[in-house]
């Protein structure tokens, strides 16, 4: 799934192509990712339209178009955008006036598209939480000491702050040294900076290697990111702890395959 670094990477890619450009066709493949309005009308609609600017919230992606329209692209789980000639297995192309397509893929099915008037006053939109980037530690302190729940749940729960996975939240965890089982009130102020200051840490480092190619994700340009071969524990079960070689652990928290160092992390 897409976090917050692998979306800021195709938001610049899409800013840096796009901006100016006009939607001169658009074929839908699978009317089900339309989710808003129907999809003759959302046609009808973006057709003619030109991209003036591209937002990024949390794990989503705007395009504000120019005659009051915003086409809101909720990447979800299999999502990713490819630029440039159309693809075969696209599930919507957006064709441009400078003769390239965008393509929404999605092996699963599982975003979303939305044209609408505002994106502000979309439900799920008005409950996200802050990103990282936004908060000071002190900030950041005041949230995290009276939650009961899990730290991990917590830091995953796009309520309490936006942009953070499954990947990003295991890195953050291990560089900040704490266990991911641990409950959010127990920690002390000090490791509550620590990961304060490792979440932004990874997520700067994660942004500057254009994301984790860890599922289907791919750059705008079907590259994959480099920032994988970075991650510390994601995915690394049995292998040696990069700081004091003990095997990694792999457990079941929040829900997900999470992998941490049963020695370094307490
Ligand atoms: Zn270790």
């Amino acid at each position: 799934m897409p976090e917050l670094p692998e979306v800021e990477t195709i938001k610049r890619e899409l800013a840096e192509n796009v901006l100016g450009e006009e939607i001169t066709a658009v074929k839908i493949n699978r009317v089900e990712v339309i989710k808003e309005p129907s999809w003759p009308q959302f046609k009808k609609e973006i057709i003619g339209q030109e991209v003036e600017k591209v937002i990024r919230r949390g794990k989503l992606l705007i395009l504000k178009l120019k005659k009051e329209k915003f086409l809101v692209i909720h990447l979800r789980m299999t999502g990713w955008l490819h630029y440039g000639e159309s693809q075969e297995r696209a599930r919507v192309i957006f064709n441009f006036s400078n003769g390239k397509a965008l393509n929404y893929m999605d092996s699963r099915l599982l975003g979303h598209l939305r044209l609408r008037k505002n994106y502000k006053d979309l439900d799920f939109l008005k409950k996200l939480g802050p990103e990282i980037f936004q908060l000071t530690a002190e900030q950041f302190r005041q949230m995290v000491e009276p939650k009961k729940g899990n730290i991990k749940a917590l830091i995953m729960n796009q309520n309490f702050i936006a942009g953070v996975g499954n990947i990003y939240a295991q890195e953050a965890l291990f560089l900040a040294k704490i266990d991911p089982r641990r409950r959010a009130n127990s920690l002390s102020g000090s490791e509550i900076k620590k990961l304060y200051q490792n979440l932004k840490a990874v997520l700067t480092e994660a942004v500057k290697y254009r994301g984790s190619s860890v599922d289907s994700y791919r750059d705008l340009s079907g590259e994959a990111g480099g920032m994988e071969k970075r991650l510390k524990v994601y995915g690394k079960k049995n292998e040696p702890c990069p700081v004091c070689k003990t095997f990694l652990k792999k457990v079941v928290v929040a829900g997900r395959g999470t992998c941490f160092c049963p020695r370094c992390q307490k």
